[in-house]
């Protein structure tokens, strides 16, 4: 039976077969069902209208009412662009366009009544707004309450389509009676128990709220719509995929595990560490292949925990490999490790790009004769030519930077894939890595060993800079070391290594009765290892670097960090480069320095950092300020959802309600065979029938 809302789009008044085909081409909307689900991505509250005189401070998106006086074009080439004075008679305010210069020219004119819709931003002492929404004042719509903005391409606006043309091709579409008798997928009781409202008012307060209340319930209604059927999808997948990856089945608990647990401990295990290597007994012993991701914050001890997992597949007469993404690390793992290993027998080699011929060679016959029981190294490990007798566990530290065909490669190194322990210390929340990840288990160490202070961190401007030093001062001639790390982006690099040089020299200067080592990307690895050297011995009392310390590297008697031009890092890097203070058992400190001007969210953003010292609310914070999409791993797990209301890390709330209720779902209907069952089979169908079945990936 065709539905209604399957009727193609020229079929709807207002809709030609131009503009349909330009709706269809630009849009994706081809037929009425497409354009009821084109939601607005913003609203906006045309109830007020501000005064440019009032403008002071951050602002938010605020409305103008006024004339353009004058459009001049500057600059050449690329930097061209359109500026225009724009006044309401309380002050004027500048208004720029850096492209469409010519239609703007075209189409809007001086002495014409306009409401301007944008951001103003402070600008060489004045305010300005870069690309506002631009519509000829009209008295009656000026006040009109929310309105939803549209997403529209170029085209769309040049061929005037706009916003408002949407607006009223969809109050048209809602007119039909068919509209409110649209079919909702969801199974009655959740409606009822989860108090959702009925779709088609959900669809019309969508496109046309009366007031904020009734948007955020159509919100909610349509977000967990959403993201209840990606769950049911997913969850799904799962299935289908789990019975296939067969994994060795590590059954005992054998002599070196246990004779390091009971005799080469250095310290008591926290409760969370134990816990997470039950866990991973549990999985590797199940028969099936464990795809383990451990989030622990940094320094929550996830390097004995790795060790103690690899010491399980060696008593069960296989081998380990423990991965890193860079050779600092890899170097640090090794040397922390095999002196945990040497305790109790184990082998452990290192292997990077920098291993010489020789050593590279006697590592491959041991690998192959089964002597060598655990491989530590870069990238360089999963090379082919590197061969393992019995690879049964792979750990990898920092997933994020290891891509899927690395991965892939691993899972090569034996005939069956070993098990997997990922590790990470950018935590994602939970249902965020079970979303993105499909079918990887998480574990999380929420527990620092004990001692610990937190990290008390402040931010400072360039003018504290003098105060900023005699702190540091302080510390050092109390014996504590000091980082001092800046910026260095391949898109800035030459500029980036200026100052990075000066501040070395600077810094060179105003310390002048102790050394100060200097690591940079650039400085060949027996250099950096000299300076690195250095400063781990403590015969440096300052290290003057770019982020090639963000992981790693561990000098309990570092006290101080100090950050340049803070602005310019993630909020979990921030947090990475914090985790290399804190470590004894002194009061640390982070000193973020910016410049003094910053935009209310880099102000906000950093603000986070004073106020936390946990990774957890870090990332959180940091994915609701740059969108799941930014955050690294996320993007290289080949997941596409396509979401178009919710959105993975601000609505984390709703991601774990829906998984639940996903969840309890399939537990009485798994195939979706009841009638409720095949509507939502239906709605999954429509949305995710494309996807490659990604689920195996992880
Ligand atoms: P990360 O999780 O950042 O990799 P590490 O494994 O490097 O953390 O551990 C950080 C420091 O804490 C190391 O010096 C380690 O020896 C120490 N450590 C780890 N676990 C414990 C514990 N249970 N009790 C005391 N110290 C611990
Ligand atoms: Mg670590």
């Amino acid at each position: 039976m065709a539905e209604w809302t399957d009727t193609n789009i020229t079929y709807l008044k207002g809709v030609g077969p131009k503009r349909a085909e330009l709706l269809g081409k630009e849009l994706d909307i081809h037929t009425f069902g497409d354009l009821l689900e084109y939601f607005p991505f913003r609203y906006v509250d045309r109830s007020t209208i501000h005064r440019i005189a009032d403008i002071s401070g951050e602002m938010p998106y605020i409305q103008l009412r006024g004339r353009f006086v004058t459009f001049v074009t500057a600059g050449e080439g690329a930097k061209r662009r359109l500026q225009a004075l724009f006044t309401d008679g309380t002050g004027s305010i500048e208004v720029v366009w850096f492209n469409r210069v010519k239609w703007i020219q075209e189409n809007y004119r001086t002495g014409v009544d306009y409401l301007l819709f944008g951001k103003p931003s402070p600008y060489q002492n004045r305010y300005s707004i870069i690309h506002p929404e631009i519509d000829v004042y009209k008295p009656d719509q000026a006040t009109q309450g929310l309105q939803g903005v549209y997403s529209l391409t170029e085209r769309l606006q040049s061929r005037s389509v706009t916003s408002r043309t949407l607006r009223t091709l969809v109050t048209t579409l809602l007119a039909q009676p068919a509209a409110a008798l649209l079919r909702d997928p969801l199974p009655q009781h959740l409606r009822d128990t989860r108090r959702l409202l009925p779709l088609p008012q959900a669809v019309r307060a969508m496109h046309l709220p009366a007031d904020y209340r009734e948007l955020q319930r159509a919100q909610f209604r349509i977000k967990y719509e959403e993201l209840f059927v990606l769950q049911i999808h997913i969850l799904r997948n799962i299935k289908r995929t789990a019975s296939k990856a067969a994994g060795f089945v590590f059954a005992t608990v054998g002599e070196h595990f246990n004779r390091f647990y009971r005799e080469a401990l250095p310290f008591p295990l926290t409760g969370a560490q134990k816990r997470v290597i039950r866990e991973m007994r549990h999985d590797m012993g199940s028969g099936r292949q464990m795809n383990r991701l451990l989030q622990g914050d940094v320094g929550s001890g996830k390097t004995i925990v790795a060790f103690m997992t690899t010491l399980i597949a060696i008593d069960n007469g296989f081998q380990a490999a423990i991965m890193a993404p860079t050779e600092i690390l890899a170097t640090q793992h090794y040397e922390t490790i095999s002196a945990l290993a040497a305790q109790v027998g184990v082998n452990v080699a290192l292997l990077t790009g920098s291993t010489r011929k020789r050593e590279r060679d006697r590592i491959h016959q041991q690998l192959i004769d089964g002597e060598l029981h655990t491989l530590i190294g870069t990238h360089a490990l999963i090379e082919d030519t590197v061969q393992f007798r019995n690879l049964g566990l792979a750990v990898i530290d920092e997933q994020h930077r290891f891509g899927v065909a690395q991965r892939a490669k691993l899972w090569r190194k034996n005939v069956s894939p070993p098990h997997v322990l990922v590790m990470t210390a950018t935590p994602i929340p939970r249902t965020l890595a079970m979303t993105v990840y499909g079918d990887l288990d998480v574990s999380v160490i929420d527990e620092l060993p004990p001692g610990r202070k937190p990290v008390t961190t402040v931010m400072r401007y360039e003018p504290d800079r003098e105060r900023m030093y005699r702190f540091v001062g302080q510390q050092l001639r109390q014996g504590r070391q000091a980082y001092i790390v800046y910026p260095l982006i391949e898109e800035n690099e030459k500029l980036d290594l200026l100052a990075l040089e000066k501040g070395y020299d600077d810094v060179c200067a105003t310390f002048p009765h102790y050394r100060v080592a200097f690591v940079h990307g650039r400085l060949k690895p027996a250099a950096k290892d000299h300076q690195m050297q250095l400063f781990a011995t403590g015969q440096a009392h300052i290290l003057v670097a770019t982020t090639v310390i963000e992981v790693g590297v561990n000098v309990p008697n570092a006290s101080v960090m100090v950050i340049e031009n803070a602005e310019r890092f993630g909020l979990s890097q921030l947090h990475q480069l914090r985790g290399r203070v804190g470590r004894g058992a002194d009061q640390s400190f982070c000193i973020l320095m910016t410049k003094y001007q910053l935009s209310h969210d880099t102000r906000h953003r950093l603000e986070v950092m004073t106020q936390t010292n946990d990774g957890f609310v870090v990332a959180e914070e940091d994915m609701k300020l740059r969108g799941p999409g930014d955050i690294e791993g996320t993007q290289q797990s080949g997941v596409a959802f396509n979401l178009r209301v919710a959105n993975l890390a601000q609505d984390g709330q709703i991601v774990q309600l829906t998984r639940d209720d996903a969840e309890a779902y399939l537990a009485h209907d798994p195939d979706l065979t009841t009638p409720e069952g095949r509507l939502l089979a239906h709605r999954v169908h429509q949305l995710y029938a494309h996807d490659a079945d990604w689920s195996q990936i992880s």
